[in-house]
Order: C-alpha cells, then structure tokens, then sequence
C-alpha cells in the first residue's frame, strides 16, 4: 500500500469537495509525485450509466468505457492522466461483488456481514488503482457528507486502513463549510465543530481541514476552529469562492495545503510549476475577447448536464484567450418556435448527444437553419445523427429520413443499429462504450485540427451511420472525414460547402484538460470567432 489522501466533507453537501480533491491531485502531480484518484459514491446503482443527468449531472465515460460520475472527469481535466473503471467505487458495486461471492460459496458457511466483508471488499478496490497503476499517493474522496447512513462502511473502511499501515501513509482531509452570519456579520465555526465530532465517533481524527467560506478566516476563528477539533492553526486551510474552479489548486497551494499533506505523509518536498495553469486560469477569468454558442439538448436547467462540454469550451477559450457565453436552448421548445430570433444572434451552435425521440425534430430544424446561413456548427453523438437525418431529408430529398431509434418503420433508415451491435445486445452489452481508434482522411478539416491520421476518441451510443446511404450523401456534399479502422463505421462527417460544419459519433468532450484542450473545441471556436468578426 503506497500512500492515501482521504477526503471526506461535512455540514452540506456541494461545496466543491470534487474541486478540492483534484486540486490536491493536481498540486501533489505538480510536485512530481505519481498520483491517481478514485471516487466513493455511496449511492446503491452499481455505476452512474443508469442515472438521470438532470438530476445527477453528466455521465462521464472513461478510456476502458465505464459510464461513471461526473467527478471522475474532473479528476481527469485537473490530473491530465486517463481514468479507469478501477477509480470509481459505488455501493452497488462493493454489494454486488460481495453478494456474487456469496452465491458462489466463496464465503465457507460464514454468515456473510457489512464488517468484514463488506469493510474488505472496499479495501480490496482501494488498493486496486494503486496495484495497478504503480502510483504513490491515491487521493481518495468520498462522497457525500459524514453522517450520511450511506456513507458508514466506507468511512469504517478507511478507519481500519488508517490502523493497518503505517500512520504516516494516510492522511484524511475535511472539508466543510463556514456560513457567514450577515446579522453578527461573522463566519461561523459550530457547524464544523459538530461535523468534526461526527467524524471522530466513526474514530477518524482529520489531520487537516478544508473550510469553505466567503471571505477571509479571521486569525481568530481559525484558532478557534483549531482549538475544538485538535489540530494546528496551520492546518485550518481557507477555500474561499472563486471566479473559477481552476483556479483553486493556485489558491490551495497559496494556502499550503499541499505541503501540509506532504509533511504528513514524510514525503520530500520537491519544487512545483504551475506557470501554465496560472496563465490559463488569468485567460479564463479575463478574456480578451468573447463569443456566443448555443447548446440545444435536453436539459436546460443544469449545467452540469453538460459539464464535460462547457469545461472543454473553456479549456479551448483559455488556449483561444476568449470567454465563451453558453445559451442552453430547449430543443423540445424549438420545435415549435421559428429559428430566427433564436439563433442568429449566435456566433456558433452545439448539439450534444443524447437519448430518445424528445426534442429530435428541434435539433433537426435548428440544423437546417445553421447549414443554409452558413452558422458554424458541431455535432456531437446524438447531434451527428441528427446532422445526417437534416442532410437526407433536406438536401439529399430522403422524405420521412430518420434513425431507427425514433421510428423503427422509417422508408430511410440513414441511422441505424447495425449487426454487430445486435449481437453485443444480444450478449447483455447495450451500447458501443468507451476508447475506441479512428482513421480520418488526410484532406479533411478535422486532419488540420488533429494533424494525425489515427485517433481514439471515447464512446457511448447504440446506433451508427447506415453504410447503405454513405454513397448518396457523400455525393450530394456530405464528407465522411473519420472512420473506424476497417472502414465500416463513420466516426466524423463534414460538410463541403460550409464554413464550418462538423459532427462526431464519439465524445470529444472526453478527452479535453485545461492543459491539452481538444483540438475540435478549439478549431470551432476559431471558426466562430471567425463569424463574429465577419
Ligand atoms: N441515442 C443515440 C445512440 O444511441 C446517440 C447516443 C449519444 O448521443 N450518446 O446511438
């Protein structure tokens, strides 16, 4: 067992313990350390796959396609490393495991118990990411907030780890929250007290605390804080709100939270650079210079719907040096709506993926009118089959063209499920899931964005471009820039006559960090830059 960062929260739930967690990886990584991260999610589905983005925000999808929480990517846009399934752990997943053992009588006749078998099994997948990946320090979160009934046999699992190995190869990190009290105009410090205590009944004494507040901790209250919860003043570390979350590794490692967590671990203290993620994050608080991209999905509500989206735009702004204001637009609305005052004002459009018929025709008259005003636009997934299913109907003359996930008796089935996904269907497998390689053509748009002919792009979707029609519509304008290896799937359309008009069948968004922001995001951006100073 190498080295482990235990993050655990109190008070509330939300307070930017995923942001405090990769900052910390990001600061150790910065330090010259291997690190990797992993997420507890106490929640009993067995992965994020079957969750609603509306209420749980975005699926992530990782290289070896696991469909995991939202934190795991941004593990990965602070870490700049690829993730795996091993770097999430779910309730559902520690039970099932467990109970699969059982039913395969791998237990002997023991009565079968949440401690130890349950408390084993979390420490067994603990350890996995750090076996697997050579990594010296494993920055562990856990989610939701102490107290939590969910919560109880991770936290028990991480106090018995604390007792096996050595003292200074674990170190555990509260963060929690100091409300400020406008009436005695005052940060408050009980609700940290009590969470502290909470923590202690489980017998975990945190060795740091994480204090999330809106102005700076007075000397006093850090003491104070200090005091009642046994550790240094020192080690009350302060994470104030900030313009971005990028820039809370620069305002963590200001408050020395990553020495703090190296003299614990009796780990040598080597020198950090963090120039470049200093500039960028200036860049993505001012920019020189803004534009204007509308996202027409699903859900309007929330941004973290879409997070792996709006962060790949301002990883690519940040390298573009300009800000990029989103307008979710309600592509279910838009169907009924004219397209004219909605869109023209905008310098660019996206239309993510997506699941189910709702909204389809929208995105699809959304399309229409980018394609004949010449609008830069990008299609991702669900919004390259849209794009393909706009092109047949409109300009190709295909009537009634569509994918067979909206109507199965469509006459022109241009997106479709084709063979081998029925039979990955037929195993159990529902969909084309994570990294797979592409090749596109070297006369593409899309090449003097890569500037490669092999790429791996992540995925998750059922249905694919029916080769049936690919003659046709490339004839008539539609240029498939990228396919899969052999030939068969198309992975990026492109359109010929247009400024600026490409859709993928994979999620570039994926693969996006504020240090390597995705070539793609950065290619439309410039192509609507170009728009709005036309
Ligand atoms: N619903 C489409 C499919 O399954 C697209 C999926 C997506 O956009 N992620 O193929």
């Amino acid at each position: 067992m190498r080295k482990l960062v235990c993050v655990t929260g109190g008070v509330l739930s939300g307070l930017g313990k995923g942001v405090v967690a990769a900052s910390i990886g990001l600061l150790l990584k910065s330090r010259g350390y291997r690190v990797t991260m992993q997420k507890i999610d106490p929640y009993l589905n067995v992965d994020a796959g079957t969750m609603n983005p509306r209420e749980h925000g975005e699926v992530f999808i990782t290289i070896d396609g696991k469909e995991t929480d939202l934190d795991i990517g941004r593990y990965e846009r602070f870490l700049n490393e690829d993730l795996t399934a091993d770097n999430s752990i779910t309730t559902g997943q520690v039970y099932w495991n467990v109970i699969r053992r059982e039913r395969n009588g791998e237990f002997l006749g023991q009565t079968v118990q949440i401690i130890p078998h349950v408390t084993d099994e979390i420490k067994r997948l603990i350890r996995r990411p750090v076996e697997k990946d050579g990594a010296e320090i494993s920055v562990i979160e856990v989610g939701g907030t102490v107290g939590d009934i969910e919560g109880l046999p991770f936290l028990e699992a991480l106090r018995q780890l604390k007792e096996e190995i050595p003292r200074e190869d674990i170190v555990f990190i509260h963060v929690t929250l100091l409300p400020l009290l406008t009436s005695s105009d005052e940060l408050k410090t009980k609700p940290t007290q009590h969470s502290v205590k909470e923590l202690r009944a489980i017998g975990i004494q945190p060795d740091i605390i994480v204090a999330r507040c809106n102005r700076p901790i007075p000397r006093t209250a850090k003491a104070k804080i200090a005091l009642f919860c046994s550790i240094p003043p020192t080690h009350v570390i302060e994470d104030r709100d900030l313009p971005t979350p990028y820039g809370a590794p620069l305002a963590l490692m200001e408050e020395k939270l990553d020495l703090r967590i190296l003299e614990k671990l009796a780990l040598p203290i080597e020198s950090v650079n963090l120039e470049r993620w200093k500039a960028l994050t200036e860049r993505i608080i001012k920019p020189a210079q803004r534009v204007k991209i509308g996202l027409v999905g699903k859900y309007t509500e929330n941004g973290d719907s879409y997070i792996s989206i709006t962060d790949a735009f301002i990883h690519a702004g940040a390298e573009l040096n300009v800000g990029v204001d989103i307008t979710f637009l309600s592509a279910e609305q838009m169907q009924h709506d004219g397209m004219d005052p909605l869109l023209h004002d905008l310098d660019g459009v996206l239309v993510p993926g997506g699941f189910g018929e709702r909204g389809i025709e929208g995105k699809v008259k959304a399309i229409t009118y980018l394609r004949e005003n010449k609008i830069p636009y990008f299609g991702i997934c669900l919004g390259m089959q849209c794009a393909v299913i706009e092109f047949a109907r409109n300009v190709v003359g295909l009537d009634g063209a569509n994918s067979t996930e909206f109507d199965p008796a469509t006459p022109y089935p241009v997106i479709d499920l084709m063979e081998e996904q029925t039979q990955v269907m037929q195993k159990g497998g529902t969909m084309r899931l994570g990294e797979y390689e592409a090749v596109l053509r070297d006369d593409s748009k899309s090449f003097t964005y890569y500037r490669c002919r092999h790429i791996r792009e992540r995925h998750r979707h059922r249905f694919e471009f029916n080769p049936a029609f690919r003659e046709e519509l490339t004839r008539a304008g539609m240029r498939v820039a990228a396919t899969s290896p052999d030939g068969q799937l198309v992975e990026i359309i492109e359109l010929v006559d247009h400024p600026w008009f490409v859709a993928v069948q994979f999620h570039p968004e994926f693969r996006s960090r504020l240090l390597a922001p995705h070539p793609l995001f950065v290619g439309f951006l410039n192509a609507c830059l170009t728009k709005k100073s036309s």
